[in-house]
């Protein structure tokens, strides 16, 4: 364990090249353009695929229906190595919180959320973050490296592996656990075309979020290269409040947010959700609410209201109960639907980063700066 943290330690600050491409990676597509590469029969590329994304197959040696030559080529071609379950945590209200180790020896999380009707899986894109926010224990962390796509979608394959057991398939994914996806561009698209690619995992695109901070200039590419659903982190809605909790507020301001999610909706015609954290004495006032319904306006947008979870060393409290309710019946008055959402899986730490901060505590007196993430599965 201490290795991995030695390694954590030393990283770089971009995704490691792979020798060879993760066997998640490929799209049915690519699967066949290999076969082909390989002097294999394409309809073998196929079956492989089959097993990749309809049985959620693992390894070579569970491909039973390919001959000994194949699996030895695939093998040679691919890597074949996917994060390893370090912890898995079940909570009272049904979630369940993974702690995974890439291959690199860092930690990441993902939280699986059950609900009658679905189950949604809150995925990382990215060990660490650069963009700092002040109310989030990933923010205090830093930024260590992006995740592959590979990496991405084996956060969905081992969460889905424990679903069979239960019969249940997973319907929705909602990029909220460590990282800012749009930082991590190409990788998190890829991933999300494979996730929604019929010939994937065949999810609907409405029920693939990205969720971001706000990196302008990737909101506009998102319109014109993926079909998903787009949930901004919006928090506050003047700009010397953001720049204090959003330092990525400095570099792209409230006003370019908006043209650019005016933009995106005038491409894609879809919804968006705005995150909003309340915090105590922060963003839960009424002139914050004032502030929020003016920036909604102009907007398709639905808000989702996120009761601040402290974590130990963040400065910040939870608004009590009569100031929630106010400020989503100011909302309310101005026909603005602001469910309150809870985070699930607070008695497993599935606020994500925790589990990760835990595990880095046990086998490390960290300084204060290296407890990682906070981030909430807050949509689902
Ligand atoms: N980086 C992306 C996605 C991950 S964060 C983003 O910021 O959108 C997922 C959500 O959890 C974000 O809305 C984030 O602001 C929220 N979050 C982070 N720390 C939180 C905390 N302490 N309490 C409540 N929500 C938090
Ligand atoms: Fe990064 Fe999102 Fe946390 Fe901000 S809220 S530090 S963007 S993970």
């Amino acid at each position: 364990m201490t290795t991995s943290l030695q390694q954590n330690s030393n990283s770089d600050t971009s995704t490691k090249p792979l020798l060879k491409p993760g066997f998640l990676s490929l799209s049915r597509h690519e699967w066949a353009d290999l076969s082909i590469s390989l002097g294999i029969p394409a309809y073998r590329g196929s079956q492989i695929a089959d097993w990749i994304f309809k049985k959620f197959a693992t390894s070579v040696d569970a491909m039973t229906n390919l001959n000994r030559d194949l699996k030895q080529h695939l093998s040679d071609h691919l890597d074949w190595k996917i994060p390893e379950c370090v912890s898995e945590l079940q909570s009272d209200d049904g979630s369940t919180k993974l702690l995974l180790k890439t291959a690199a020896g860092q930690f990441i999380e993902s939280v699986i959320l059950r609900y009658e009707n679905r189950v949604t899986l809150c995925v990382s894109s990215q060990v660490g973050c650069k963009m700092a926010c002040s109310f989030c224990q990933t923010g205090k962390l830093g930024f260590f490296r992006n995740l592959s796509t590979h990496e991405i979608l084996a956060q969905f394959v081992f969460a889905q592996r424990i679903l069979n057991a239960e019969g249940r398939r997973l319907s929705h994914v909602v990029f909220m656990g460590m990282g800012e996806p749009l930082d991590n561009y190409a990788n998190v698209v890829k991933s999300v075309k494979i996730l929604t690619s019929p010939d994937g995992y065949g999810l609907s695109n409405r029920h693939v979020t990205i969720s971001t901070s706000g990196v302008v200039p990737k909101i506009a590419e998102l319109a014109n290269d993926v079909k998903c659903a787009l949930a901004i982190s919006l928090h506050a809605s003047r700009n010397d409040l953001r720049d204090e909790l959003m330092p990525i507020n400095r570099k792209w301001p409230l006003e370019q947010l908006k043209d650019s999610l005016i933009q995106y909706q005038q491409t894609t015609g879809q919804k968006i959700t705005l995150e909003y954290i309340l915090i105590k004495d922060k963003t839960s006032g009424i002139r914050e609410a004032k502030e929020l319904v003016k920036f909604i306006h102009g907007l398709q947008a639905k808000v989702n209201l996120i009761p601040f979870n402290s974590h130990p060393g963040l400065p910040y409290d939870r608004p009590s109960a009569d100031e929630i309710r106010a400020f989503q019946e100011y909302l309310a008055e101005r026909s603005i639907a602001s469910p309150v959402r809870y985070s699930k899986g607070l008695d497993v730490s599935a606020a994500c980063g925790q589990l990760a901060a835990k595990t880095i505590h046990s086998v490390d007196a960290a300084p204060e700066r290296k407890r990682v993430i906070g981030i909430e599965p807050s949509l689902t």
